[in-house]
C-alpha cells in the first residue's frame, strides 16, 4: 500500500508553496475566503512604530533602560499634571501621530478608543472637565522595556489612579523619538467603585435555627424578593457576571433552561476538550486548583460550572425558561419565568432593573437548506445535535465544514477507524498548539513554577494594547506561527486541505472578533488528515438523493451520516427568540469591530437600554465581567455618569 498522500516526503516546492502563500491583507488581486472588512469597520491602518530609517523613532538605549524607573516617574508626573490641569491640547501632544487612548468606563463611562491626537484632544476636552483625578501611583509590574521584535521597543508603565467615583488602572506604552518619549498607547480601565467595594463574605456560623441548606433553598426561592438583575443563561458568562454582581451586593437571578448548571458542556459531543490550555481560563474568586488538566475536558468544565455556582452561592434557577420578556412604556422590564417541570412547576413575574443576556455568542444552529434532504435515507444532523461516533462504526460519514467542531467531529470518527470525509468549502486558518501556545498564551498566563499568576495583573497587560496597534503586532505573531508550522501546513496542503493566513493576515485573531470561529487549533485532527484517515473533499453539497450526497460539480457519494458543522446564526437571533422582533430590530450589531476599534455591543451599550450582552471566551469572560458588573452597580446606585458617545 502506498503511503498516505499527506505523509509522503515533502519537496522543496511543497514548502515554498506555503511559505510564499499570498498575503491577503490589502491585496486586492487575491480572492479571499473573507474580505478584509467583513464585520470590521475599523480603519486604523498605521504601521508599528518601528525604529530605523526614515523615521524619528529611536531604539531605547541601554542607558534609558537602566534608568527606566526615573524616566517612568518623570513621565507619569507630567501626565498627571496635564490631566489634572484639564489641558487637552498638551495631553494630545504627548501622543505619537499614530497614538491611541482607549478608555473603559473611567472617563467616558463606555468602552471607547480614540485614535490619533485629533480625536484624543476632542475626547479629552470633553471628558477631563467632568472627571477629576488624583493619587497616581505605580502598580505591578514595574516599568519595563518591551522588545518583542528587534525593530520595536517601548517602555511599559502600569499605574493606578482615582477619579471622583472609580479607582482605575492604566497601561501606558511609550516610544522613544527624536523629541523625547511619546505615548503610543494609553489604556485607562475601571477597577472598582470607591463607595461600593466588594462586600466581604458572610460569617459561616449558624446563628438562627435554619441549617445552611435550608437557608440556601429559601434564598434561592426569592420569596418576596425582586432581583435587581436577571441573567439569562447560566454558562461561564452568566455565572461569572453573577458572581461579580453578588460580590458588589447586587441581588441577581440566573435563569438557565438546562436541567443542571454545566449541562451546556456535558451535552456537547463527548470527545470535546477545551482547545486551549486552561492557564488563562481561571474564574474570578475561585481559580482552578493546581493539579488541573492542561486542556480541560468538556464534562469536567461542566462540573466546574456547577461547583462554582454552588461554592459562590449563586441564585440559579435551572430547568427554567423565560415565558415573556417585555419592556413597559416606562422602560421597565417585565420578565416572566417558568421554573421547573411537572408538579413542581410554577411561574413568577419579575421587574428587574437590568437584564443580561448570557446565552452565548452563538445564536441558533445554522442549517443550510439543501434540496432533497427529506428523501435522503441516511441521517443528517447539525454538529450541535451530534454526540459521539461510537454508534457509527462500519458506516460512511461526511462532515460539512472546517471550523473547530468540524475538525473535532471528523477526528472522533477517524480514531474509531470510521470512513469519514471532511468537506471544505474555503481555505481555513490552522495552527498547531506547539507553535501558537508559546507565542500567544504562555508568556503571560502559564504558571511559573506552580504559582498561578495574578489574573488581574496579567489581564491588564494582555488587554493593554488597543485594537489597531494590537492587530499590527499580531500580524507579525501570525507570520511567526505560520513559519513555525510550515511543515504541518505543507503536509495538510499535500493531503488536499487548503490553508490561508486568516482575515487581514492575523491568523485567528481577527477571525475570533468577526466570525467567532473559522479557525482550528490542532487538537489532533491534522495528523489524521495527513495520514489519510480523514479524507478531504473540496466543495459544498448541492442536493441529496435517496442514498447519496451530491457535491458541486455533480460529484456523488453514498453516505450514512452527514454532520453539518456549519456554525450558528448571529446572537441577535437569541435576542429575537427571547424578546421578540421589536427589541431585536433595535439592537446594535453584535460582535465584529466598529469604526473606532471596539467590539460591537459586547459588554457595552447594546442599543436597548438596560439590556447587556455578556459573551466571550473564558478569558474575555473573566476580564469583561468585572467591568460590566461595576458599570451596572454604578447605574443601580445612581453614580454612573452619562456614557460619552461623541
Ligand atoms: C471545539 C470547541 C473548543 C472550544 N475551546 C475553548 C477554549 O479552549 N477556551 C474557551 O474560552 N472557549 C472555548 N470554546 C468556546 C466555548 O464554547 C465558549 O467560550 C463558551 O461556551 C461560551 O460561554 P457562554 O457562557 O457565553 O455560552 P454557553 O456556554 O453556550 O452558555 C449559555 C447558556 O445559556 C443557556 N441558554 C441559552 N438560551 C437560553 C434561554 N433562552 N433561556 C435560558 N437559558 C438559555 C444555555 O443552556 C447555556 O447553558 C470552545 C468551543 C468549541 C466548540
Amino acid at each position: 500500500m502506498s503511503p498516505a498522500i499527506g505523509s509522503q516526503p515533502l519537496t522543496e516546492d511543497d514548502i515554498l508553496k506555503v511559505k510564499n502563500a499570498p498575503r491577503v491583507y490589502r491585496n486586492e488581486t487575491r480572492e479571499k475566503p473573507l474580505a478584509d472588512d467583513f464585520m470590521y469597520a475599523f480603519k486604523y491602518n498605521f504601521p508599528l512604530p518601528t525604529h530605523g530609517q526614515n523615521t524619528d523613532i529611536l531604539d531605547i538605549p541601554a542607558d534609558d533602560e537602566k534608568n527606566k524607573q526615573v524616566i517612568a516617574e518623570d513621565f507619569l508626573k507630567k501626565l498627571e499634571q496635564i490631566i489634572q490641569a484639564g489641558d487637552s491640547k498638551k495631553f494630545a501632544d504627548l501622543f505619537l501621530d499614530t497614538g491611541v487612548w482607549r478608555d473603559k468606563l473611567v472617563f467616558g463611562w463606555e468602552y471607547r478608543s480614540f485614535n490619533t491626537p485629533k480625536r484624543i484632544e476632542k475626547a479629552a476636552s470633553d471628558l477631563f472637565p467632568r472627571t477629576p483625578t488624583q493619587n497616581y501611583k505605580f502598580i505591578d509590574p514595574a516599568p519595563s522595556v518591551e522588545r518583542p521584535y528587534p525593530d520595536i521597543a517601548w517602555l511599559q508603565i502600569v499605574y493606578a489612579f482615582d477619579t471622583d467615583i472609580v479607582n482605575a488602572s492604566a497601561v501606558l506604552n511609550l516610544i522613544k523619538t527624536e523629541s523625547g518619549y511619546k505615548i503610543w498607547t494609553l489604556h485607562t480601565v475601571i477597577e472598582g467603585l470607591h463607595d461600593y467595594p466588594e462586600v466581604p463574605n458572610k460569617d459561616g456560623h449558624m446563628v438562627g435555627d435554619k441549617s445552611w441548606h435550608k437557608q440556601r433553598i429559601e434564598e434561592d426561592n426569592l420569596n418576596g424578593v425582586e432581583p435587581e438583575v436577571i441573567v439569562i443563561g447560566g454558562g461561564q458568562c452568566g455565572l461569572q457576571i453573577t458572581a461579580r454582581l453578588k460580590a458588589l451586593g447586587v441581588t441577581t437571578l440566573i435563569v438557565e433552561r438546562n436541567k443542571r448548571i454545566g449541562d451546556n458542556w456535558r451535552n456537547r459531543y463527548e470527545y470535546l476538550s477545551l482547545h486551549l490550555p486552561h492557564w488563562g481560563d481561571h474564574f474570578p474568586y475561585f481559580p482552578f486548583p493546581e493539579y488541573w488538566p492542561t486542556y480541560t475536558p468538556a464534562g469536567k468544565m461542566g462540573d466546574w460550572l456547577e461547583w462554582y455556582a454552588s461554592a459562590l452561592e449563586l441564585t440559579a434557577w435551572t430547568d427554567s425558561n423565560i415565558l415573556a420578556a417585555t419592556k413597559k412604556p416606562t422602560g421597565e422590564w417585565q420578565i416572566t419565568v417558568e421554573r421547573g417541570t411537572g408538579e413542581g412547576k410554577y411561574v413568577r413575574t419579575f421587574h428587574p432593573k437590568q437584564v443580561i443576556l448570557a446565552t452565548s455568542l452563538a445564536g441558533v444552529p445554522f442549517i443550510p437548506e439543501i434540496p432533497g434532504v427529506e428523501k435522503f435515507k441516511g441521517t443528517v444532523r447539525h454538529s450541535s445535535q451530534h454526540d459521539s461516533s461510537r454508534e457509527w462504526v462500519g458506516k460512511k460519514v461526511l462532515v460539512v465544514g472546517t471550523s473547530s467542531s468540524g475538525f473535532d467531529t471528523a477526528y472522533d470518527f477517524a480514531r474509531r477507524g470510521i470512513d469519514v470525509t471532511l468537506l471544505q468549502r474555503s481555505p481555513t486558518y490552522v495552527m498547531s498548539l506547539d507553535a501558537s501556545v508559546p507565542r500567544m498564551i504562555a508568556p503571560l498566563y502559564e504558571p511559573k513554577g506552580h504559582k498561578i499568576p495574578d489574573m488581574d495583573t496579567t489581564d491588564r497587560l494582555a488587554y493593554g494594547l488597543p485594537t489597531g496597534p494590537a492587530e499590527e503586532l499580531f500580524r507579525r505573531t501570525a507570520e511567526d506561527i505560520w513559519n513555525a508550522d510550515i511543515e504541518l501546513l505543507a503536509r495538510m496542503e499535500k493531503a488536499g486541505f487548503k490553508v490561508w493566513r486568516g482575515q487581514r493576515d492575523t491568523g485567528q485573531q481577527t477571525l475570533a472578533y468577526t466570525r467567532n470561529g473559522g479557525f482550528y487549533f490542532d487538537a489532533g485532527a491534522c495528523k489524521s488528515i495527513i495520514d489519510g484517515n480523514i479524507k478531504i473533499e473540496q466543495g459544498y453539497p448541492v442536493r441529496f438523493t435517496e442514498d447519496n450526497v451530491v457535491l458541486n460539480g455533480e460529484r456523488e457519494q453514498k453516505y450514512d451520516l452527514v454532520i453539518l458543522a456549519t456554525g450558528f446564526s448571529n446572537t441577535v437571533e437569541s435576542i429575537r427568540s427571547i424578546f421578540g422582533d421589536d427589541i431585536a430590530n433595535k439592537c446594535n450589531p453584535i460582535w465584529g469591530i466598529d469604526e473606532e476599534g471596539e467590539l460591537n455591543s459586547a459588554w457595552k451599550l447594546s442599543g436597548i437600554p438596560n439590556l447587556w450582552l455578556m459573551v466571550g471566551s473564558l478569558q474575555h469572560c473573566r476580564y469583561h465581567s468585572k467591568k460590566l458588573a461595576l458599570r451596572i452597580k454604578a447605574i443601580l446606585e445612581g453614580v454612573a455618569k452619562e456614557p460619552y458617545l461623541e
